[in-house]
């Protein structure tokens, strides 16, 4: 039976895993981590299975030509990121609400091919020169990488109109709350 999917997103370094983090850890509903598939090398603290499934370029390729996505993204220069329908399926198996933590792309991709059983909520930053912070005090990107990272989140904030909720993730215990309100709000 299809559950609800409850769609985060917002640029790198917004601060969406941490607040994803917090809500699956609340929250009393059903909910499950939508675990993405990426062909991108795995950071130290990651683990294969748990933070993403970590494919080879050509086996994401392979599985972009069998159909095996709900949806994909060439999120960064060469980086692949995609969303597997056996994975959201599993979890609805299993009787869960689905959580993504998604590029904004992908996040609107979802929600027109569910556009009543999902919410999008975008994650903002108090602006890019905090985001630059953040990811820089994160220390997991390359300077090269951040630098890709912060041009594209302009982009990406000036999609916000097309987002059911936006979350300022200014003060984190205060946007903590406000997407577990929302996501039970929504769940009710
Ligand atoms: P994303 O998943 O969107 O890339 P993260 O959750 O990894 O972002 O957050 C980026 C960095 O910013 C992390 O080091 C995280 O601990 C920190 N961070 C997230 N939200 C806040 C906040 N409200 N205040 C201060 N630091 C934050
Ligand atoms: P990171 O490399 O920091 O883990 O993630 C980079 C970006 O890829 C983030 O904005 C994240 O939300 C996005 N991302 C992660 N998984 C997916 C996915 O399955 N599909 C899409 N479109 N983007 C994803």
């Amino acid at each position: 039976m299809r559950k609800k999917l409850i769609i985060v997103s917002g640029p790198s370094g917004s601060g969406k895993t941490t607040l994803v983090k917090h809500l699956l850890s609340a929250c009393k509903s059903p909910l499950a981590f939508s675990i993405s598939a990426t062909s991108r090398q795995p950071r130290a603290n990651e683990t294969d299975g748990v933070d993403y499934y970590f494919l080879s370029p050509e086996l994401f390729q392979k599985k972009i030509a069998d159909g095996d996505f709900l949806e994909y993204e060439e999120v960064y220069n060469g980086s692949f990121y995609g969303t597997l329908k056996e994975e959201v399926q599993r979890l609805w198996n299993e009787g869960k609400n689905v959580v993504f933590d998604i590029d904004v792309a992908g996040a609107l991709t979802i929600k027109k091919q569910f556009p009543k059983e999902s919410i999008t909520i975008l994650i903002r930053p108090k602006d890019i020169e905090t985001l630059r912070e953040r990811l820089e005090e994160r220390a997991s990107d390359s300077s090269k990488s951040i630098e890709e990272r912060v041009s594209k989140a302009e982009y990406e904030l000036q999609q916000a109109p097309l987002f059911d909720s936006v979350i300022d993730n200014d003060v984190l215990e205060v946007s903590t709350n406000q997407l577990l309100e929302k996501v039970n709000s929504f769940l009710s």
